[in-house]
C-alpha cells in the first residue's frame, strides 16, 4: 500500500505525516493537569506540530483529564449520558432547564460546574427523575420527539427496576444455597416464577392473591413430587392461611405481574391478569404440564376450600407456623402424581 503523503507544513516538502502522542503536563485553572497529546512529526526538522484539529482535540483532551482530575464527568461520559436516553443535545438542555447550547458545550471544551455535574449524574442513575423532568419540559418539545424520550426512558426505567428487585430477591435467597430442601433442589428462577403467575393467570378465572400462592406452591412440590426438584426454586413459608412464597411482595412488585385492586368491604384485594403479550420462554414441557395439572385440579376451589385443602396436608400440618416447609414433605401431598 502507497504510503499517503501531503504537504509539510514544517519541511514544506511531501512526504508522509506521522502522528505521534506526546504526554504533556499544562495548567488548568491553577492545577497541574496530565493528558496525551497529539502531534505531527517532520523527520526532515525533526520537529513536533499541530494542525487546527489536532490543537482542538489535544484541547479537550487537557480539559476531560482535568475533568477527571477534580472528579467531573468527562465529555464522553455526558454523550454517553444523553446517548442512552436518546436525546438531542439541545433538548437534553430544555429537558434539564438550561440554556440551548449548554449540554453542547459540555460535550466539548466548557467544564461544567458541580451542581450541573450532579444533575447529570442523577438522571444518570435515575431515570424515573428524567422521566419527570422529561414531563415538564413537554411543551418545549415537538411530539415526536417528546413520546420518542419517554419511551426510551421507561424502557431503562423498567429494566432498572427489575433489575434492582431481581437483585433485592436473590439476595433474600442467598440464605437457602445450601438448603435444597426448602428451594426444592432448585436454584430460585425469577423468570420462571413469574411465568408460572401469568401461566396461572391466564388460565385461571377470578385468581386472587391466596388462590395464586396455594397454587403455587402445589404446582413446585407436586413438581418436586414427580421430578425430585421444583419448578421455580421459591422457598414456602407456612402462615396461618397456608403456604406463601418467600419475599411474595417483591415478586408481586415486578412489571410483569399484572393485578387490579379491588376492595371488599374494609380490605383490598388483588386480582391477577396475564401480563400484555405473555409468552412461555422458561417452562419446560413438563413443567407446564405439572402446572395445568394444578389448574384442572383448583381452578374452581374458592379460596375458602383451597386454604382448607391445604390445611389437610401433611406438609402444612407438621410444620411449625411462620417456619419454611419443607420439599421433603411433597411425597406425601395429596395430589396423584401422574
Ligand atoms: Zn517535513
Amino acid at each position: 500500500m502507497c504510503p499517503v503523503t501531503s504537504l509539510c507544513p514544517s519541511c514544506m516538502e511531501e512526504h508522509e505525516i506521522q502522528q505521534e502522542q506526546v504526554t504533556e503536563v499544562n495548567i488548568f485553572k491553577g492545577k497541574p493537569v496530565e493528558y496525551l497529546a497529539k502531534y505531527e512529526y517532520c523527520p526532515n526538522t525533526g520537529t513536533y506540530t499541530a494542525s487546527d484539529d489536532l490543537i482542538d482535540e489535544n484541547d479537550l483532551s487537557l480539559k476531560d483529564a482535568y475533568k477527571k482530575l477534580v472528579g467531573l464527568l468527562t465529555s464522553k461520559e455526558i454523550q454517553g449520558i444523553r446517548g442512552k436516553y436518546g436525546v438531542s443535545q439541545k433538548d437534553f438542555s430544555k429537558i434539564l432547564g438550561w440554556g440551548s447550547s449548554t449540554i453542547t458545550r459540555y460535550e466539548n471544551h466548557q467544564v461544567q460546574d458541580k451542581v450541573h455535574d450532579d444533575v447529570l449524574r442523577k438522571v444518570d442513575r435515575d431515570p424515573k427523575w428524567f422521566l419527570e423532568l422529561l414531563d415538564r419540559a413537554k411543551d418545549e418539545l415537538s411530539q415526536k420527539a417528546y413520546y420518542k424520550y419517554r419511551k426510551q426512558a421507561q424502557k431503562i426505567y423498567h429494566n432498572q427496576r427489575n433489575r434492582y428487585l431481581k437483585d433485592a430477591l436473590e439476595a433474600l435467597y442467598a440464605k437457602f444455597c445450601d438448603n435444597p430442601s426448602v428451594t426444592g433442589n432448585t436454584k430460585l428462577n425469577i423468570d420462571k416464577a413469574i411465568e408460572v403467575i401469568n401461566y396461572l393467570a391466564a388460565n385461571v378465572q377470578n385468581l386472587h392473591e391466596v388462590k395464586l400462592m396455594k397454587m403455587m406452591w402445589y404446582a413446585d412440590f407436586l413438581h418436586y413430587k414427580k421430578e425430585k426438584r421444583s419448578i421455580t426454586g421459591l422457598a414456602y413459608v407456612a402462615l396461618p392461611l397456608g403456604a406463601v412464597p418467600e419475599g411474595y411482595k417483591t415478586l408481586l412488585s415486578f412489571e410483569d405481574v399484572c393485578y387490579e385492586e379491588i376492595q371488599y368491604g374494609e380490605n383490598i384485594g388483588y386480582k391477577f391478569y396475564p401480563a400484555p403479550g405473555f409468552q412461555i420462554k422458561e417452562l419446560t414441557d413438563s413443567e407446564k404440564q405439572t402446572l395445568d395439572q394444578i389448574i384442572d385440579y383448583f381452578q374452581h376451589y374458592s379460596a375458602k376450600e383451597i386454604i382448607a385443602h391445604m390445611h389437610g396436608e401433611e406438609a402444612y400440618l407438621k410444620t411449625e407456623k411462620l417456619a419454611l416447609i419443607s420439599y421433603d414433605y411433597a411425597e406425601k401431598l395429596s395430589l396423584i402424581d401422574s
